[in-house]
């Protein structure tokens, strides 16, 4: 099984790359911000709760993030492959989810970072607001905490894989298709 964290920045590229990535390669993809604002749209009470952390550019509490991840996962067992998209965001969600595969004799295969210089992740999603409806894409002072957030709290997550040598760090700049090659490129290098 080919089990990659596609990791970076809020609007580093990930979503849109992973959408192409499982065309190729037939993996299943989970975007745990996707599985929120899904829960959101249908009003149920995860959705009520992820909202209102999520409304401020903050990360939700692990213990909820984990157990919807779980479940995704469960949900989806004769998957060639997963890529997680947003997911994990801290240390303790890394080591949750490491311990989880282990349990079912699985593996991360490799986290692969899209490097993007802050100022032009701002950029990205205030484009990206105009048309995503994300009300946490419209607001600057919302996406630096998103950005803050993401150096204090998920950054550290590239050197905790580095320790098992699976981080690889790809330049993030460029077309969809010029980084979309380099990721094919790196994932073929690694499986
Ligand atoms: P995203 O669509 O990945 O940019 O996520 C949007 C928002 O959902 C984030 O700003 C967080 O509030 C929440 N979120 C998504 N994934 C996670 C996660 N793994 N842990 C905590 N919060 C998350």
């Amino acid at each position: 099984m080919l089990n990659l964290i596609l990791f970076g920045p809020p609007g580093s590229g990930k979503g849109t790359q992973a959408a192409k990535l499982i065309e190729k390669y037939g993996l299943l993809h989970i975007s745990t911000g996707d599985l929120f604002r899904y829960e959101i749209e249908n009003g149920t009470p995860l959705g009520l709760k992820a909202e209102e952390f999520m409304s401020k550019g903050e990360l939700v509490p692990d213990e909820i993030t984990i157990g919807m991840l779980k479940n995704k996962v469960n949900d989806n067992p004769e998957v060639n492959g997963i890529i997680f998209d947003g997911f994990p965001r801290t240390l303790a969600q890394a080591e949750a989810l490491d311990r989880f595969l282990a349990e079912k004799c699985l593996s991360i295969t490799a986290l692969i970072a899209l490097d993007v210089p802050d100022e032009e992740i701002v950029q990205r999603i205030l484009s990206r607001g105009e048309t995503s409806g994300r009300s946490d894409d419209n607001d600057e002072s919302i996406i630096r905490n998103r950005i803050f957030v993401y150096n204090e709290e998920t950054a550290p997550i590239y050197n905790y894989y580095a320790e098992s040598g699976k981080s690889i760090m790809i330049e993030g700049v460029g077309s969809v298709d010029v980084i979309f090659n380099r990721l094919t490129a790196t994932i073929e290098s690694v499986c």
